[in-house]
This record gives structure tokens, C-alpha cells and sequence, in this order.
């Protein structure tokens, strides 16, 4: 079943509309409005969180929205997605899947809130079908843990406010490789990855669309799938861990950088790679300390002179039949 779809909005697509509308006469707006509209082939994907555990105002919880065509879906679900998917003008409810990496918090701990505020009826929310997610071995277990935790919300909002029962379910598909979603010219694929011994399992993901393709590394402590499953693809999201010099011998900081790979490591698995475009996401502090985004491209320069951007939350990433085009939400 097919349920209706929302615009696929966006700054560009914003002021492009809006000029075309200046010019039409009444009549042709008319006309226009009872037209089909025409899918668009754009590959669209707007980092919604860059951040990390640490809750940080200005990089809220690692989380990626990916629109193509008629589909939109999501890569993680931390801390404020909603929020953020709401600054897009989108209906949390319009989220036609949501694909998870592995099972830290801060890739999960928006989830629950996608979930019930995507079954409100409101403006913001419009799911009538269950949620579909999809992720590695112990998905099933989440999904379970979260219809559970939030039954009596539901079951009030189901009597008080005639949510529809259906979208207070999960559908939840366990997959950690090959493709786990293709629908309506957009395939996702699943391939395995390397994010510390004790952290299994994590996945990668790689969606194509229309000729266009974004990888998405989730976190990574080496280069582990990278190479292989996203060679050359238009834009690789990408985890990166780095802390000033004086903190490397703390505890905490080692631990964390064995779980996660560094500028250098990155540089090389992007030059190996060779996407179009290489952007940092997941970027964080650790302790105390603040790494400045100058450093972590410096030392990423050592082993790799491609493309490269620093995300920030809400930046655009739109790949066309002309190339990308990058919109920053502070320009
Ligand atoms: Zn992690
Ligand atoms: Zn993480």
C-alpha cells in the first residue's frame, strides 16, 4: 500500500518553487496543481545529528535523513531527530523506514520518539501504518522493548485521539547483510563492519538511487567494509574520533578512540574509497576538552587530498544528474 507522500522540501527546493509560482497565471496554476507531480531523481541526505553520546545543543544524537524519489528513510535515530526532522518541514510520520547501524545509544536513543511521534495525528505525525525498522541481530528485541514501554500511550491516544491502532506497532526485520530494502527504485544494502570486539554486531549501509549513492559508515574502528561496499560511491557519511594531545592518555579517551577510527585511519579509507565526497559526521568532544574541526581536517590531510567536508546538523547533501550541491543550514 502506498500512502500518501509529502514534498520532498529543502532550501533550494524552497526558493525554486517559489519563483515558479510568481510566474504562473491563475489558470496555469490550476492546471499545475492537478498535475502529477514528477518524481524527482535527486538524492537527497541532510545529516540531521553529527553528534555523539555527549549532549551537545549544537550536534544533537547521530542521525541521517535520506530522501529519493518517493521514499524517505533514516539512518539512526539519536538524541532529537524528531526535532530536527521537524526544522525540515517534514512529518516525523512520513519516514517510510528507519535502518539502524548497531545499538549504542546514541544511535537509538531518538527511536522511541520517531516511534510515538510518528503516530500522532497532528501536523507532525501521520503514520498509519506500523513503523518499519530494520537493523542487525537484537532489532527485534528493541522493537519489542519499545511497544512495550510505550503501550499505555498508545492505548490512550488510540481511545482518546483515534490514532489508527496499526501505527502503534513496529515492524521490525533483522538483516546485517545484502540488500534489505528496495522499493520504488531505492535499494539498501547492509554489509558488516568492525566497531570494537565487544561492540556486535554494527553494519554499514549503502542506498542507491537513480544512479546516485550514499554510504554510510555508522561507527567504525578500522576500515573494516568501507573499502569493499562503498567503492566510489557520491557521498560517504563518516565516523571520525580525535582528542587533543593532552587528554590521549586518560582512560576514557583511550577507550573510546579503540572503538573508533582516527582522522588518519579515515584519510586513508577515503582515498581508497574515492567517493565524490567524504563528510565527517559523529563528530564530538571527549571529556572536557573540544577538538577544533581545523585539526581533525589537518590530520586527515596527511593521508588524504580529496574531497572533504566537516558536517554540521542540517546540512544538505543534494546529488543531482549535475553533481552535488551541498546546503549549509547556516548560509
Ligand atoms: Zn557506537
Ligand atoms: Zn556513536
Amino acid at each position: 500500500m502506498t500512502k500518501p507522500r509529502m514534498p520532498i522540501p529543502g532550501p533550494k527546493a524552497t526558493i525554486r518553487s517559489l519563483g515558479i509560482v510568481a510566474m504562473l497565471t491563475l489558470s496555469s496554476a490550476l492546471a499545475a496543481q492537478e498535475a502529477e507531480p514528477a518524481v524527482s531523481n535527486e538524492l537527497i541526505v541532510t545529516l540531521l545529528g553529527t553528534g555523539t553520546p555527549g549532549a551537545d545543543p549544537s550536534r544533537y544524537g547521530y542521525s541521517n535523513l535520506v530522501q529519493a524519489g518517493e521514499i524517505t528513510l533514516l539512518i539512526d535515530a539519536g538524541r532529537g531527530a524528531p526535532v530536527r526532522i521537524n526544522q525540515m518541514g517534514l512529518r516525523v510520520g512520513s519516514i517510510d523506514g528507519v535502518f539502524l547501524t548497531h545499538f549504542h545509544s546514541d544511535h537509538i536513543n531518538g527511536l522511541g520518539d520517531v516511534f510515538m511521534t510518528g503516530y500522532l495525528t497532528g501536523p507532525i505525525g501521520g503514520r498509519e501504518e506500523p513503523m518499519r525498522l530494520i537493523g542487525p541481530r537484537g532489532t527485534v528485541r528493541i522493537a519489542e522493548g519499545l511497544e512495550t514501554a510505550y503501550r499505555v500511550d498508545a492505548e490512550i491516544r488510540i481511545d482518546d485521539e483515534g490514532v489508527p491502532e496499526d501505527a502503534t506497532f513496529i515492524s521490525a526485520h533483522e538483516a546485517q547483510s545484502g540488500v534489505v530494502f528496495d522499493q520504488d527504485g531505492v535499494t539498501v544494502t547492509a554489509f558488516e563492519t568492525h566497531h570494537g570486539e565487544a561492540i556486535k554486531p554494527s553494519v554499514g549501509y549503502r542506498i542507491d538511487y537513480a544512479g546516485k549513492s550514499v554510504g554510510f559508515s555508522g561507527d567504525v574502528a578500522n576500515d573494516a567494509g568501507i573499502i569493499e561496499h562503498l567503492q566510489g560511491v557520491d557521498l560517504l557519511v563518516h565516523s571520525v574520533a580525535t582528542a587533543p594531545t593532552e587528554m590521549l592518555d586518560l582512560p576514557f579517551v583511550k577507550r573510546v578512540l579503540s572503538h573508533h577510527i582516527s582522522p588518519q585511519d579515515a584519510g586513508r579509507t577515503f582515498a581508497q574509497t574515492q567517493p565524490n565526497m567524504a563528510v565527517y559526521s559523529h563528530v564530538g568532544r571527549l571529556g572536557d576538552g573540544e577538538v577544533r574541526m581545523t585539526d581533525l581536517v589537518e590530520a586527515t590531510r596527511q593521508t588524504y587530498g580529496g574531497p572533504l567536508t566537516v558536517g554540521e546538523d542540517l546540512m544538505q547533501f543534494r546529488i543531482g544528474d549535475d553533481g552535488l550541491a551541498i546546503v549549509s543550514a547556516r548560509d
